[in-house]
């Protein structure tokens, strides 16, 4: 009787034993975690979208924003994950793309980490075909403030979404609030953009009817896709866009093929970016004769919150200079 009393103790304690072993993996795998950080991390792929983030969750408690790019880093074509990229989705709960094939690594990051909610800014949007690889979409369609405004309204839907959706214990505040909030902001940003494409449209109607009516040649050439949209809008016919970047340098040749087609077509306006170096423009320049305007894409900043403002406040200027 007493042997056998032992040896039902022993079996309790090893079950008890077991148990807490199992309760203290559980939490070291996140639950004791979540307690102490009760912050939601909220990562962007790229500038304009951490600019646009920003914007909607601000001064709401408890939520983090980072972006994966540093704030120079500009566009993302061929961009690649860093070991400190990862090591930021591998911790955060929501990240905010681009998408439209800008986020070429989108894959890789949905395959590791199965659990994030990724929310695609560019959902809905049809987006014109890219000039510089054909067949592929061109994701720069934020520099259409109209399009733009589709972005907010996405990120406004995601991240709601996102609070709808969370266990009410995993952060300090109350989720209704948060999403009030994020509600007003997301209203007092789109009136700022809705100002913005109004006086967008208007000049690139009134270069429309100029194209329209011969006033002014109708055909551009852009360095990089991204003036696609506002070209497109004002009735511009993009004849060539100079594909340009760190990797691909242009060459001679295709430096000379531009100074052709400027010459042969007539253009008089080339559009270029403050990411890109001025040395091969000025050259085109100096050549044809051809104007160059610089475009703001929005790319780059100083990570303030009205920086994608401020960028189309430049263009709207640029382009009214331009066509005056
Ligand atoms: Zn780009």
């Amino acid at each position: 009787m007493k042997k056998k009393m032992i040896i039902l103790v022993s079996i309790m304690a090893i079950i008890i034993l077991v148990v807490f072993t199992i309760s203290l993996i559980i939490n070291k795998n996140g639950e004791v975690d979540k307690e102490d950080n009760k912050s939601i991390s909220v990562v962007t792929s790229f500038y304009p979208a951490y600019v646009l983030t920003q914007n909607l969750t601000d001064q709401i408690p408890g939520i983090k924003v980072d972006s994966l790019t540093d704030f120079s880093a500009g566009c993302l074509h061929d961009y690649q994950l860093t070991t400190n990229d990862m090591k930021l989705l591998a911790n955060a709960d929501v990240f905010i793309i681009n998408g439209g094939g800008m986020e070429e690594y989108l894959e890789d990051v949905i395959a590791s980490h199965p659990k994030l909610t990724v929310i695609d800014l560019s959902e809905g949007i049809t987006m014109i075909e890219s000039m510089e690889h054909a067949g592929e979409d061109n994701p720069h369609v934020w520099l259409d403030p109209e399009l733009y405004t589709v972005q907010i309204k996405n990120a406004n839907k995601g991240l709601e979404q996102y609070f709808m959706n969370l266990d009410p214990g995993s952060i300090s505040g109350d989720s209704g609030d948060i999403i009030d909030k994020l509600n007003s902001n997301a209203n007092d940003y789109l009136d700022k953009a809705l100002d913005i494409v109004e006086e967008m449209n208007q000049i690139l109607e009134s270069v429309k009817e100029r194209a329209l009516s011969n006033d002014i040649s109708n055909k551009v050439v852009i360095f990089h896709d991204s003036f696609a949209y506002l070209a497109n809008k004002a009735g511009l016919e993009v004849a060539y866009a100079v594909e340009i970047d760190d990797e691909h340098p242009l060459s001679a040749g295709e430096i000379a093929e531009v100074i052709d087609i400027i010459k042969g077509e007539g253009i008089q306006y080339l559009f270029t970016e403050e990411q890109h170096d001025g040395t091969i423009s000025d050259r085109i320049k100096e050549e044809t004769g051809t104007e160059v305007f610089i475009i703001n894409s929005a790319v780059t900043g100083d990570g303030s919150k009205d920086s994608y403002i401020e960028a189309m406040r430049y263009n709207i200027d640029t382009l009214k200079e331009a066509f005056k």
